[in-house]
């Protein structure tokens, strides 16, 4: 087969032919914006209503309804959506939230706005996600709330994540900026926590623009939410004792509305999202399923037979065994993938524990860096106390972001990958 001829061709890197001799523009290209998207947003645009929100309270609805929570709340970007669910959960000043240290720094980086503390945990190596055993270990008096991060579309380890925050009595969020839609065991992550955050940034698996959404079955977290960020509802919404005197501001002094535009676009990305990540999802696992005991190369997705799912898999990753290819540093790996146009690259995030910010700096003038200003011992951690995450950018690599299913098309890309693992010797 023609594969095969690929796979034994000369490298591209040492002037050989390219496994993926031309691309396909649009079977990469995302978000996928139709005439219905654009109708929808020059609607609002021409009425006047960016600032209104019946479309986002419709949007919001819809979004309810898929994720199959009680609530759902859209703001204007994930962000402050995780800020708002952190304080909505009682999160304050001296308390300990628990978060992966592998992760957009949006998902734990609100929690020193409120004067609490952080303390990451260790992430599972083959999920990417925060590893439960390492959460029970981190729990101390103090700690307040567990943020999970569904990495690059994989879900957490749910079943024990919950059972820790029950036992330990700990409020769960779930960060699902990469995994809209994505399935544990079968139950759409989202909706195992008491709040569920996500962003819906123009390039994330659910693109609306700038935006994000929170998501909850809990009425008193609903409200909180609300009384923090959306001073405008807080008339109509609030009737929790506590929250009801301050009607009419909000109390995280911040405005939460989200964009109509966005809304608008939200409303008909919903209405095609589900149909979209099936085709992503068939494709990912084709290409997967071609690189199946490939050396060195190992998928970053669930077992077939979970009931778990990847959703749109945001900014896929494979898993990198050095050790396979005669010991092949992975930046020599990605940089001859990319030499046969396989579109490989460097994109796990870098370890947030080993940041300055998180280390030295005092944000806010406490005479203390801001992580410890209001703890009760110093939680920093340095080099060597995270190993599986801080490894972790030697032992992975992006893989091609198909969103069409095209069989074809996608063995080629398998093969830049299969080609430069087969002929790792001739780059030593
Ligand atoms: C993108 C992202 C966020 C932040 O969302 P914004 O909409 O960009 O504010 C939070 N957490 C994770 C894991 C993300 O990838």
């Amino acid at each position: 087969m023609y594969i095969d001829k690929i796979v034994s061709e000369p490298l591209a890197i040492l002037g050989g032919p390219r496994a993926v001799p031309a691309e396909q523009p649009d079977l990469f290209a995302w978000p996928i914006v139709t005439q219905e998207d654009e109708q929808a947003v020059l609607e609002v645009l021409r009425a006047g209503k960016m600032s209104a929100w019946d479309i986002s309270r419709q949007f919001e609805a819809e979004y309810a309804a898929w994720q199959g929570t009680k609530h759902a709340v859209g703001l204007p970007n994930g962000t402050m959506a995780l800020e708002a669910a952190m304080w909505a959960c009682g999160l304050r000043r001296g308390d300990e939230i628990i978060a992966p240290s592998l992760t957009y720094w949006a998902t734990a980086l609100p929690a020193l706005r409120l004067g609490a503390t952080i303390v990451f945990a260790d992430i599972d190596p083959a999920s990417l996600c925060i590893d439960p055993a390492d959460i029970e270990r981190r729990i101390t008096p103090r700690t307040k709330a567990i943020v999970v991060v569904h990495y690059c579309g994989h879900p957490a380890d749910m079943g024990p994540i919950v059972a820790i925050a029950r036992r330990h009595d700990l409020k769960l969020l779930e960060d699902v900026s990469h995994a809209h839609g994505a399935l544990y065991k079968g139950r759409m992550v989202g909706t195992f926590g008491d709040v569920s955050a996500m962003s819906m940034m123009g390039q994330k698996s659910f693109p609306i623009g700038e935006g994000g959404m929170l998501c909850t079955d809990s009425r008193e977290i609903f409200e909180r939410v609300i009384a923090y960020c959306q001073y405008e509802r807080t008339g109509q919404e609030l009737t929790l004792p506590d929250l009801v005197p301050f009607t009419g501001l909000p109390q995280g002094a911040m405005k939460g509305r989200l964009n109509q535009t966005c809304a608008a676009m939200g409303r008909v990305q919903l209405k095609y999202y589900p149909q979209r990540i099936r085709a992503i999802q068939d494709a990912m696992n084709r290409f997967w399923d071609l690189l199946e005991g490939t050396p060195g190369l190992r998928p970053h997705r669930p077992a077939k037979d979970s009931g778990s799912t990847m959703g749109g898999w945001y900014n896929p990753l494979g898993h990198y065994i050095p050790e396979a290819l005669g010991g092949l540093p992975v930046g020599r790996f990605i940089d001859a993938v990319n030499a046969e146009g396989g579109r490989s690259g460097r994109t796990c995030n870098a370890p947030l524990h080993l940041h300055p910010l998180l280390n030295d700096a005092d944000i806010f003038g406490d005479g203390k860096p801001t992580r410890i200003a209001f703890a009760d011992r110093d939680v920093r951690q340095g080099q060597g106390a995270l190993p599986v995450s801080e490894a972790l950018a030697e032992h992975c690599y992006g893989i091609p972001w198909f969103k069409h299913d095209r069989p074809d098309s996608i063995a080629r890309y398998a093969a830049a990958f299969q080609k430069v693992a087969r002929q790792a010797g001739k780059l030593l």
